[in-house]
């Protein structure tokens, strides 16, 4: 049996992540993802295969909690979700990483404190290449750098949109966007700025991903390995259960076998459960690491809102993921507890509506879905889900998918939505016009909307609580780690993905100085 220094398991936010951080030290590592590489073809911009033939949703079939079958929003490629990610690249905020009492309960702390996180945000941002503008949104944490890149400006109709905030007395801001746009040479730019992004991969490869910054700057060093198509089905133990000692993998329709050092599970939140789940055995009956009854527990994925509302003037924005608003994020006036985030999401365009529920013609009928498609400016609203228990993943007698998930702070999220509405219905829209729209959830199970997903194994300094030590490290093996979006204590209401690589960066220190 090959063995590895480090084996790292799904190569997304997480795993793409660590891959690159681990890559100059010379270990011999290797990389294991289920998917293949993302074809770079036409389709990747095109509205149609991508919204409504669903091209690049993965063939798989979770169960909700009753039963019921649905195809999950997931992208088992290399580069993971990220390939098909917004890109907006927030940080937390300070308060997150501590106690925080919202309107249905309380957001628990996470073991590590925002300072201790934030050399490596900044690191992250660095190796994401984001571009942003600090001082402008004051829920913004403290940052030890300027953002590595300017932020992308405001295409006309979003400067207005932005005006008309500040003119109200609101603070919007330079949305953190992962794109390699160079405005100030647009002949050498990368990223040609186009509307083909929040949900489509980039078929130049301008969006910051875990493929192009992660996974290719990893496999640059011959010590890195990267098998793709390699579905872990599980993890196997010495005989007493404290460590790992090799992966099983499926891969063309046959099972190898690779031993690891250190293994490092990054499958994203659900199935990196799933794994540790099936991998139970006489000394980890439960489950591999599942001593505490933890894992699969406290999923969350955001109480998110896509509205769109309706502008008297046409909106010809390409790229309109620019603006954000956290005026409301801790919450407001009249609502003492957190209400959540608002920023933009791509630009709705005519074949998305067919892709999704046509319910929202109804709600403007004598608009064509061209006309409305050309007059919406696009909202994405998140409030922050709390962690429950009884919210997780388990897995059926053929180690399928379960996904249980009752919504936690409903109130928050429909406070939001009516702030919104209010101050947008004062700006120059069509107030009566403004409408959710499900730009991600084509599903009628909203579980099935999973592109956030996190929780399911977290990390704390109790075993009795918690699935992984302050390091990431599970608390009852000694070389098992995870690095995925799973190990979030709480989601806060801002996007994972740079929490999760920052956090990722930080377990590779951690890492590199164990193997040292
Ligand atoms: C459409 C969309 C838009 C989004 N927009 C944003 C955004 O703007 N900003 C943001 O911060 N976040 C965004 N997200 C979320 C973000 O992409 C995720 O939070 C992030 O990618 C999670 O990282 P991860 O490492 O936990 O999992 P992933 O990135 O999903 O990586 C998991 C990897 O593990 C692989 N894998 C799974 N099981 C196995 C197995 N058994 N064996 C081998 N490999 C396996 C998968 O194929 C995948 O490559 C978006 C997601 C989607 C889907
Ligand atoms: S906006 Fe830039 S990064 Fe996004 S898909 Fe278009 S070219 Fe790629």
């Amino acid at each position: 049996m090959e063995s590895y220094d480090v084996i790292i398991v799904g190569t997304g936010a997480g795993g793409g992540t660590l891959a690159r951080h681990l890559a100059p030290s010379g270990k011999k590592i290797l990389l294991l993802e289920r998917g293949s590489w993302l074809p770079r073809e036409p389709e990747n911009w095109s509205t149609d295969a991508v919204f409504v033939d669903n091209r690049y949703v993965s063939p798989d079939t979770w169960y909700d909690g009753d039963g019921r079958a649905f195809q999950p929003g997931v992208h088992y490629f290399v580069g993971g979700a990220t390939k098909l990610y917004g890109a907006a690249l927030y940080r937390l905020r300070k308060e997150d990483f501590g106690e925080l009492r919202h309107h249905d309960g309380i957001s628990p702390a996470w073991p590590i404190s925002y300072d201790e996180l934030e050399p490596y945000y900044t690191l992250a941002e660095e190796r994401y290449q984001v571009h942003g503008a600090r001082g402008e949104d004051p829920t913004e944490p403290p940052a030890s750098a300027p953002y590595p890149h300017p932020a992308v400006s405001h295409e006309p109709r979003i400067q207005q949109l932005s005006d008309d905030l500040e003119a109200a007395g609101h603070h919007p801001f330079h949305a953190p966007c992962g794109i390699m746009l160079d405005e100030s040479s647009p002949p050498y730019s990368t990223c040609v700025r186009c509307s083909q992004c929040d949900g489509f991969p980039c078929l130049v490869h301008a969006k910051s991903d875990a493929e192009v910054l992660g996974v290719r700057p990893a496999l640059e060093h011959a010590n890195v390995t990267l098998l793709t198509d390699a579905t872990v089905t599980s993890l196997a133990t010495n005989g007493g259960g404290t460590a790992v000692t090799h992966v099983v993998v499926e891969r063309d329709g046959s099972e190898e076998q690779y031993a690891g050092d250190v293994v490092v599970v990054a499958c994203g939140a659900a199935n990196t459960a799933k794994l540790l789940l099936l991998s139970a055995s006489d000394a980890h009956p439960n489950g591999l690491a599942n001593g505490s009854d933890q894992v699969g527990r406290n999923y969350m994925f955001h109480d998110s809102t896509a509205v769109l509302a309706l502008s008297r003037e046409e909106n010809v924005t390409a790229y309109q993921k620019t603006l954000g608003l956290n005026d409301f994020y801790f919450g407001s006036d009249d609502f003492e507890f957190p209400l959540g985030n608002v920023q933009m999401v791509g630009k709705s365009q005519a074949a998305m509506f067919r892709g999704e529920r046509p319910r929202e013609t109804r709600l403007a009928p004598e608009w064509t879905l061209e006309r409305m498609a050309r007059h919406a400016i696009d909202f994405w609203l998140s409030t922050e889900d709390l962690p429950s228990p009884e919210n997780r993943v388990t897995l059926d007698r053929d180690g399928n998918i379960v996904l249980t998930y009752a919504e936690t702070n409903a109130e928050a999220k429909k406070q939001l939505y009516a702030r919104v509405k209010s101050i947008l219905g004062k700006l120059d829209m069509n107030p009566d016009h403004l409408i959710h729209r499900f730009a991600y959830m084509k599903n009628d199970i909203p579980v099935a909307g999973c592109a956030h997903q996190a929780g399911t194994c977290r990390f704390g300094a109790d075993p009795a609580s918690s699935v992984l030590d302050v390091s990431c490290k599970a608390h009852e093996l000694d070389n098992l780690y995870v690095v995925d979006t799973s190990v979030f204590p709480s989601i806060g209401a801002v996007n994972p993905a740079l929490t999760a690589m920052a956090n990722s960066l930080r377990v590779g220190d951690h890492l590199l100085a164990r193997m040292a």
